[in-house]
Parts: structure tokens; sequence; C-alpha cells
């Protein structure tokens, strides 16, 4: 296979288009149409350069080697051979243990250790403390509606973790040299999300898809004799002899394991302050702290795509930004959600927490963003304890519940209002999207005075790069407080504690992931490693 890169066409440009440009690029004039695909497409915004879309296209020739000698040396990077894309793990064969693998959560990072190792053929038993998507749902959308909390419940817990109710943007800046990435993209594709996500260079599936791809998943892990147990939260892990030798669950069940993983999340407090009682080591790490941003979703599309806005061939546009303050503490945009919700994402009862979602159609009228100030563990007290940062997070989401009414409102401001330092009384042209509502305030007397200054300082630096962020009537909502895991659960090579055997910490909580993608990858790396020491017959 032959990949041509860089094939540039103007965002209208006609089908047959690409399809004269690949036979010009080989010089092939009777090249056939099936005989290439678009590995990937990405918009070309550079500064100076017309807007255009970039090709990135994998032609299948019979006389490769003859075409990679006349072309490619001249082609300065455009033409090569296209590397291996294949998941090679799923090759193997394996062996079950004398347990069947046991893994506890059901985000990203659960779902696809337990798909991989259900098509290995080791009939991985999954354990998700909240409900199956379609009730998780109903009881997300009340919340959303009058403020009745489910504390197992929420926009945190249930079937598909963190990412269920999201933007669902699939794409994450890891290396993908094992083609992991990939091969999480196309188990997506396969159950159900949009074809376009295996060549959108920005891929995303919006919540609304995402519900039916996780019902597809869960229906293959079955299909291939793995299990799927909800409502089932993990109350302990049963240790003897400093390994892991099963779990114990709310309901008092036990049951045995040799391999444990535990993909549970950055919100699962009480397995940290368990994982914590039973001295598995755990260490404090950055995290974020700031509030979500609203503008219009048009000014957004005009500042990014000009007199391209609009374009069906676009959707809505995105934006991202970092900027390195004074203090070289970064200020960034976080799970950006082009015509999106800012909605309510806590999983404890009296906290306030901000994150954002959109459908596939991005279609509200609002982007909205993470904006976010990196917080060190030397900027909150005992920061030598892994869980301080954890305590941090909980007194900031207490705070702004109070600030928000007690009711589950979000305290919000504009961002002119915050800019001058003071609050906010009445709202200009942009509507907050926050259900069940808002209060208007002074987002000050919830969030840090660091995080306070450094978010002040970064305005005008962004509105050079992003004109009209800092129009003053912005919302400002918060607390945007989960962006990561404030700690990491150690591991070794193996990828098992490095205190506790057969306990194998996976995804965003336990600190070696961001974001779905990341999480799916990193349950993939996990699962492998499982894998590998599984030897024995099964019960
Ligand atoms: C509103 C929102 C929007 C987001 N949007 C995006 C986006 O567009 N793109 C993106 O890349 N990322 C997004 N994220 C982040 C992304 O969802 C997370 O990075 C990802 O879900 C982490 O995956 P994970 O599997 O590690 O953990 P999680 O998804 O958090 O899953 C952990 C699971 O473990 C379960 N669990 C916890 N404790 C126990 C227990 N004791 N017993 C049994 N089960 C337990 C939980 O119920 C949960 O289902 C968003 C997050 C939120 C909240």
């Amino acid at each position: 296979m032959i990949r041509l890169r860089q094939l540039r066409l103007p965002i209208d440009h006609k089908e047959e288009a690409l399809h004269a440009l690949v036979c010009k690029k080989l010089r092939m004039p009777g090249l056939t149409r099936d005989a290439w695909h678009i590995h990937q497409r990405a918009v070309d915004a550079r500064k100076g350069k017309p807007l255009q879309f970039s090709y990135t296209v994998d032609v299948q020739l019979s006389e490769e080697e003859a075409i990679l000698e006349r072309l490619e040396k001249r082609s300065r990077g455009q033409i090569s051979r296209a590397p291996d894309q294949h998941y090679h793990f799923l090759d193997q064969s394996c062996s079950s243990g004398t347990h069947r693998p046991v893994i506890i959560g059901t985000g990203p990072a659960g779902l696809f250790a337990g798909l991989l190792l259900a098509r290995l053929g080791l009939k991985p038993i999954l354990f998700e403390r909240g409900k199956q998507a379609g009730p998780r749902a109903r009881d997300v959308t009340k919340f959303w509606r009058t403020g009745a909390f489910e504390p197992e419940s929420n926009v945190q817990f249930g079937e598909g973790g963190a990412g269920t109710f999201s933007d669902g943007k699939l794409y994450t800046q890891i290396k993908d040299r094992e083609n992991r990435c990939r091969q999480v993209l196309r188990e997506l594709a396969a159950h159900g999300a949009p074809e376009d996500i295996l060549v959108n260079a920005r891929p995303h599936i919006g919540t609304d898809r995402l519900i039916l791809v996780l019902r597809r998943l869960r229906e293959t892990i079955f299909d291939l004799g793995g299990e799927i147990r909800y409502e089932s939260k993990m109350t302990d892990l049963l240790v003897e002899g400093g390994a892991v030798r099963g779990i114990r669950l709310a309901s008092g069940d036990e049951v045995r394991a040799d391999q444990v993983i535990l993909a549970v999340g950055h919100s699962a407090r009480d397995v940290f302050e368990h994982l914590a009682a039973l001295g598995v080591p755990m260490e404090a790490k950055s995290f974020s702290i700031g509030t979500r941003i609203e503008h219009p979703q048009a000014m957004i599309d005009r500042t990014q795509y000009g007199r391209w806005a609009g374009h069906a061939r676009l959707g809505s546009a995105a934006y991202r930004f970092v900027h390195h303050g004074r203090d070289k503490r970064s200020v960034y945009s976080f799970c950006m959600c082009p015509g999106g919700l800012v909605v309510g994402a806590t999983s404890e009862p009296e906290r306030l927490v901000t994150n954002g979602m959109s459908s596939y159609a991005r279609d509200e009228a609002n982007a909205n963003a993470g904006f976010m100030v990196e917080v060190r563990p030397g900027d909150f007290p005992n920061s030598d304890d892994p869980l301080a940062g954890m305590r941090f997070q909980r007194e900031l989401e207490a705070k702004a519940f109070q600030l928000g009414g007690g009711d589950y409102r979000a305290p919000a401001q504009m961002l002119g209002d915050f800019v001058k330092g003071k609050g906010t009384s009445e709202l200009g042209d942009v509507r907050p999207s926050f259900r069940p509502g808002v209060t208007l305030t002074d987002l000050r007397e919830c969030l840090p005075p660091f995080v306070v200054k450094a978010l002040q300082e970064s305005i005008p630096n962004i509105a050079r790069r992003l004109p009209g962020f800092d129009r003053h009537d912005a919302i400002l909502t918060a607390i945007e407080s989960r962006s990561s895991s404030p700690l990491r659960v150690t591991r070794g090579d193996d990828l098992q504690s490095t205190g506790l055997r057969g306990l194998y910490p996976a995804g965003e909580g336990a600190g070696y992931a961001g974001g779905i993608i990341s999480a799916a990858v990193d349950g993939l790396r996990v699962a492998e490693a499982v894998a590998a020491t599984a030897s024995s017959p099964s019960q």
C-alpha cells in the first residue's frame, strides 16, 4: 500500500477532484477509483493560507515497488509506503488462568480491556457500580432537569463511564506505534459509531450515538463469554500475602480473582481511600481547576472558518489554546464542545462540578470549553499525601455548590465582570446553557486566588489568537474540577501495582490517561499484560 499525504483541495471541491489529484500525483491517469481510499481528512487552517481540506490517501497497487522508486525521493515526504495498521495482539492465542480476570469499571478503559480479554477467550467479568446506559441516561436527565441527584447513577458513574455524556471527541496526542488507537476507532465504528471517525482528523461521536455504541459493545462482550454486572460496586480488594485474591461487593458477595483491572475513573474517591488504607502505593500528581466558558457558536465559526463559516462540510468549529503564564503555569482549553451544553457532572452530593457535552450534530447555540489552570501538588495543603489533591477538589466543589444556591444550580459570571473583579447581576447576549440553571455571582468566591489570577492574566493573550474570546458577555460557569486525576496509582513495567501483585491500575483514575481514546488504549495495554500472564486452564 502506498500513502499519499497533503493532498490539498478547496472546502467546496467536487468529489471527482480528489480522484484527479491522486491520479496526477501518481502519474497514473488510468487509475480506477476503487484502488484508493481516504485514510485521513483534516481541515488545513494555517494562518495566511486559504482554508482547505488536506487528505491522506492509501492506494493499493500491484507495482508498488516500481512506483515508490520512481516517485518517493522527489515527493518531499508526500509519497511513501503506508505503515502497517494492524493491531497484532489479537493474533495471539492465550490460555486462561485459574480464575476469570475481573475488571472494575465499564468506562473506556474497563470496556476496552474487557473487549480484548473476551476476544482472547479469557471470559472477563466486569463490575460496574452504576446502571446500564438506558436507565442511567434517565437518571442523568432528571438530575439536569430537577436537581434530583443519584449518588450511584450520574455523569461519572454508570455504563460507559465518564465519557457517556460527552462530546465524544476521539482524538489524543499519545503515540500509536502498536495501532491501539486505530483498533479502538475500528471497534467503535464496528459497533455503530459513525464511519467518518475512521477518516476525520478530529473525530467525534456525540452523546446520542455513544449510547447505541455502548449497547452493542456490551452485546459483543456477552457473545464472547464475558459478563457485565451492573449496580455492583466493589467496596474491598481481598488481599492475601501481598497479592490480590479477589473483590468484595457492596452486597457482601465475594468474587475470587488473581488479576483485577482497576479502571474506576478519577471520581471513584472511595476506592482511592480504600487503596490508601490498604497501603497500595500512590503519588500526588498535577491536575487542573477552572471554569467552563461559553461563547456563541456562530462567533467561533466566523473566527475559525471566516467566509466558510456554516459550510455543511465543516460543521461547527472547534478551538484550542494553551497559554503559559509568568510563573510558567499553563492555562488551557479542555474538552471543547462545539454546539454543545454545559452540564452538571458531580458524583457526590452537595458538590458542584461542570463539564461539557454535545450531540453528534453539534447544533446548540453555544460553544463551550473548560478554561483550566494547572494545579501542582505544592499548591494545596499536605501535598505529600496522595489523597490531598482529592480533598482540595472536594472543598472547592462544596464551595461552588453553596455559591450556586445549594440546589445544583451552578455559580456563573460574565467574563467582563470576572476581569473587572465584580459580581454579575445581569446577563448580556450569551445565555448560559447549564441546567437546572445558574446563579449569577462572583466566581472569585469559589476559585482559589492563584486560579483567578492565572485566568485573568491569560485572557488578552488568548483573545489575540481567538478574536472575541474576551467578549464581555461570555459566560463562565464553575467549577471545572474533574478534568484529570489528582493522583497516580503507581505501577511497574508489568503494569501491575508496585505494591500489590495482581492489581492492574488502568485508565484515567489511576493516572495513566486523559480522555476517551487514551483511557481505552490504556485498557488495551493492561489487558495485554493480563493476557500475557494468564497461564493455567480455566475453572
Ligand atoms: C461530561 C464529560 C465530557 C467528556 N468529554 C470528553 C470528550 O469529548 N472526549 C474525551 O476524550 N474525553 C472526554 N471526557 C473525559 C473522558 O470521559 C474520560 O477521560 C474517560 O471516560 C476516562 O475513562 P476511564 O475508563 O479511565 O474512567 P471512567 O470513564 O471514569 O470510568 C470509570 C467507571 O468505573 C466505575 N466505577 C468506579 N468505582 C467503581 C467501583 N467501586 N465498583 C464498580 N465500578 C466502579 C464508574 O461507575 C465508571 O463507569 C469527558 C468527561 C465528562 C465527565
